[in-house]
């Protein structure tokens, strides 16, 4: 396609236009605004990746103005990390995942918020039903990103995708009042690619034609897909590039990736036949929280079980989506882990369901002089909300919880998640050591994220 002309896209005035030059034009030639972009294929791109821009740190400076210009850091205090930090504390070197007392030693002056998932989650709904309004095809990564495939929707919107996505991209700006960045091409990895490319409020597209060429240069660890351990196993054997990973000969990557070889070498030259597919959802929720002062009581760990159900209960709630197994998890003070898990025989999203699957967990493991530094749980075996909720498990009087449970959820989301508290919650919350809880549930779905293999 070299040689055709640019298709030209003004963010400012939204119009499209066409430029036979030598380089892509620098302005727009209807308004004169430097906000345009554009490449050889923009119009024929379908794939995007939209990634809200530090979505945590956004929603708390949306809601406080005041908080707008201040380095922003939202995580747990003391042992806890950093979940997600706005864009003036990552000029301190703030970053995701990083403990808050690291960031906090770079930046003291920074503001320091508690995470409120379920507010989160609302808004990551709104912005969803908005992509959903796009294409039937949106398949969310985690609670801020989200891959779609607006092939075929020329006719309907009366605008080539690139279009559709910068208004939509406008409208979450203008009505809900965060920004996202977007990446457009023709594969998801390279969706995904490109929407880091051009941060915050970014769109950045990747012409199919040139792809293979953009990637040459880049390091192996930006293809999608690609875990950690391969990439250090590739580095170590010399290959850094993505060009030096097209140029491997076939034995070297056989012996280096095992049979994902030709997939991952395909990722690197721009070729990735991964569909967007609405259902491949997170494998699995989880949230967890390590203490300040390491518990042994159960009252103690039950408290914050409950917490971490109610967590994970409306992140399954928000996606639409109930566990079929449970998992608990604790951390001994000597860092040794432990996981116990049980399968239900009904999908569940209810908190108090998770919470008595989990509590029994926790009970076998608390006694004599065993404490723990970490406590988490997570839902596994995702799939849509089963009808019956395991009534015929747990009977009756679990029907009139959920009853409960749905005008709690109503409660909290209008009054926020302080709004109502069980007993249970309250004694531990009056406690100094609560400040401790830290939030990892974003953290973990973009690690899971990671680690998973390329799908062919
Ligand atoms: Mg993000």
């Amino acid at each position: 396609m070299t040689g055709s002309a640019y298709q030209m896209l003004c963010r400012s005035c939204l119009r499209r236009g066409y430029d036979g030059g030598e380089a892509p034009p620098a302005t727009c030639p209807y308004c004169g605004s430097d906000d345009v972009r554009s490449s050889r294929e923009l119009f024929g791109l379908t794939i995007a990746h939209m990634d809200c821009d530090a979505f945590y740190a956004s929603v708390e400076k949306r809601d406080d103005p005041s908080i707008r210009d201040r380095p922003v850091i939202v995580g747990g205090r003391e042992r806890g990390v950093v979940a997600a930090a706005c864009y003036i504390a990552r000029r301190y070197g703030i970053r995701s995942a990083m403990p808050t007392w690291q960031a906090l030693k770079r930046c003291p002056d920074a503001v320091v918020i508690r995470p409120r998932m379920s507010h989160y989650t609302a808004i990551s709904r709104e912005i969803r039903s908005r992509m959903l309004a796009l294409t039937p095809l949106v398949q969310p990564l985690s609670i801020d990103e989200a891959f779609l495939d607006l092939a075929g929707t020329e006719s309907l919107h009366g605008c080539p995708p690139a279009e559709a996505l910068v208004r939509l991209q406008r409208g979450i700006r203008e009505e809900i009042g965060i920004t996202v960045s977007i990446g457009l091409s023709g594969t998801k990895s390279l969706a995904k690619m490109a929407s880091d490319r051009d941060k915050p409020d970014g769109f950045f597209a990747v012409d199919m034609d040139s792809a293979a060429a953009w990637l040459a240069p880049q390091p192996v660890s930006v293809l999608f897909g690609l875990g950690k351990a391969a990439v250090a196993r590739l580095n170590a054997s010399g290959i850094e590039t993505c060009g030096d990973l097209v140029a491997a000969p076939d034995g070297q990557l056989a012996g280096l990736l095992g049979k994902s070889a030709p997939t991952i070498r395909d990722l690197a030259a721009g070729i990735d036949p991964r569909p967007v597919s609405p259902d491949r959802e997170a494998k699995s929720i989880s949230s967890e929280t390590t203490f300040v002062k390491d518990l042994s009581t159960a009252a103690e760990l039950e408290a914050e079980l409950e917490m971490l159900c109610r967590k994970v209960s409306t992140r399954l709630k928000a996606q639409n989506l109930a566990g079929g197994r449970v998992t608990l998890k604790l951390k001994r003070p000597d860092h040794r882990i432990l996981t116990r898990s049980q399968t239900l025989s009904e999908r569940t999203d209810k908190a108090h369901l998770l919470f008595t699957v989990g509590r029994e967990l926790l009970g076998r493991e608390i006694g004599g002089r065993k404490s723990y530094r970490l406590l988490g749980i997570g839902a596994e075996q995702l799939g849509p909300p089963g009808g019956g909720d395991l009534l015929s498990l747990v009977g009756e009087g679990e029907s009139r919880r959920d009853d409960l449970e749905a005008a709690i959820d109503d409660l909290h989301a209008r009054l926020g998640e302080d709004a109502l508290q069980s007993g249970r919650q309250f004694t531990r919350k009056h406690r100094p050591e609560r400040d401790a809880t830290r939030q990892r549930a974003a953290i973990e779905t973009l690690s899971g994220q990671d680690d998973e293999d390329p799908q062919p």
